[in-house]
């Protein structure tokens, strides 16, 4: 990892707080307090968005928050603190035979955070992780407590918030019953056979995520399988599409070595161990990075697809994978996959603001035929999107922003250029 000057980073390493100051309230009442005060505040989570989404004059982060896990047995939910992240989920829900429907590549994240920007796993009839979201408590600009559930009104407005309506202190998700899950990984996917087969091979297990640099080294895939007999139609052999069966473990990034990622060869294990691409206390991914990811309607993904690989040559010096999975469709306003079943093109980027700039210029030239939406945590160029094109509830969203914070108190520089306006604020 390169050396980073002092000062407040994000993850990746490719954003440096602007924030004077950070809170680290330990009750809700110090919460309240706080945000009764501030001016000009967001809630960080656990840093691993990659822009200044999560950037303000003052932050609060729920570190050191006091919050206990709470499990419902008869709603069928859990709820947690905000900060929470899904790893620590998972580690309550095991002992109790219960799981989450979803993770995403890794357990790092905090919930409240990664259900802000709409964070997804894979598995084209699996939603978002914001879509198990079964309530919420967050604390207003004025000070209030407010708890919401799926039968308040405007609740799909309010999960995947952006962090503009109110700090989210506590989480209520739904669980099922626990499930043990079997990771297979072929290579030497030819992206024609991907192209004509796409949401066979997307669909082809309850969570699929396809690898590739767009060249002519073909992709790989990474097969999540049930092995509770829900995923019965595909028996994984040597052969997958055209593809061969990796004898050996693989991390996303070609040449990597694969000893953070969770088991693959097929060897049984918790849906903890396997949902995720990265094991529980590693370093995901790599770690000095960027990453973007653009959402196509499902049916448009092959062309998408044929779109990138036509311009894979000038994305080589920026790209270090690009990972391919579906999304189904939500009801949550912001959600990018609002009414749309959708496939998910992800790029982990060095971490060079250059490169990556025009890397992803050329992304969102090569997709735009196809009503691309970004996701939030992640680099996009604000004025290659229009949020009021892509999102038809985006005035109701903004209405309700007003309603929860009337001084715009939340508005911050991103949303100013990826939203537009402020929200009614100073
Ligand atoms: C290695 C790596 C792998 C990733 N894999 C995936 C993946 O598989 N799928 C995917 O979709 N994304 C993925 N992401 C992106 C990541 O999930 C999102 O950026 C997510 O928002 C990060 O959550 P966080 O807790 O770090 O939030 P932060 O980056 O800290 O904040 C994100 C937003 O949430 C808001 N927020 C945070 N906490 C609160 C709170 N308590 N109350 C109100 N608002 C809050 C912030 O204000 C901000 O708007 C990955 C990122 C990394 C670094």
């Amino acid at each position: 990892m390169s050396e980073r000057e002092p000062g407040e980073w994000n993850w990746g390493g490719s954003h440096r707080f602007r924030a004077a100051r950070i809170h680290r309230p330990h009750t809700i009442d110090d919460v309240a307090a706080i945000a009764r005060e501030a001016t000009s505040l967001r809630a960080i989570g656990s840093r691993h968005s990659f822009t200044d989404i999560a950037d303000s004059a003052e932050l609060v982060s729920l570190d050191e928050f006091d919050t206990e896990m709470t499990l419902d047995e008869d709603a069928g939910t859990v709820t947690v603190g905000g900060q929470a992240t899904y790893g620590d989920v998972a580690r309550l829900l095991e002992p109790h035979g219960l799981a989450l429907r979803n993770m995403a590549s890794l357990p790092h994240i905090s919930v409240a955070g990664a259900i802000a920007t709409g964070t997804h796993g894979g598995g084209v009839a699996n939603g978002s992780l914001a879509t198990a979201v079964a309530g919420l408590e967050f604390v207003t600009t004025a000070g209030e407590i407010v708890h919401v559930d799926r039968s308040s009104i405007d609740f799909e407005g309010m999960v995947v918030s952006l962090g503009a309506l109110g700090i989210v202190t506590r989480v209520s998700l739904d669980v099922v019953f626990d499930y043990d899950i079997e990771q297979h990984v072929f290579e030497h996917l030819s992206h024609d056979v991907l192209a004509s087969a796409f949401e066979a091979i997307l669909g082809a297990a309850y969570s699929v995520s396809v690898f590739t640099s767009y060249d002519r080294d073909g992709a790989r895939v990474w097969i999540k399988r049930r092995v509770d007999g829900r995923d019965r139609s595909l028996r994984p052999g040597q052969i997958f599409h055209e593809a061969i069966a990796a004898t050996t473990a693989h991390h996303p990034i070609r040449g990597a070595a694969a000893d953070q990622c969770t088991r693959q060869l097929g060897v049984p294990g918790s849906w903890a161990d396997r949902l995720p691409h990265f094991r529980i206390g590693s370093t995901p991914s790599v770690g000095d990075e960027q990453q973007s990811e653009f959402f196509v309607a499902l049916a448009d993904g092959p062309a998408a697809l044929d779109a990138l690989r036509g311009v894979a040559g000038d994305l080589a010096d920026a790209l270090l994978t690009s990972e391919i999975r579906a999304v189904a469709a939500d009801e949550l306003w912001l959600s990018p996959q609002y009414r749309r079943d959708s496939a998910a093109f992800h790029f982990t980027w060095v971490n060079d603001a250059d490169l990556v700039d025009r890397a992803v210029r050329v992304v969102e030239e090569a997709l735009g035929p196809f009503a691309p939406r970004p996701h939030w945590g992640k680099v996009f160029h604000a004025d290659s999107f229009s949020a009021s094109d892509a999102y038809e509830c985006l005035d109701d969203f903004v209405e309700l922003a007003r309603r929860f914070d009337p001084h715009g108190v939340f508005v911050n520089d991103w949303w100013r250029r990826c939203i537009g306006g402020d929200n009614g604020g100073p």
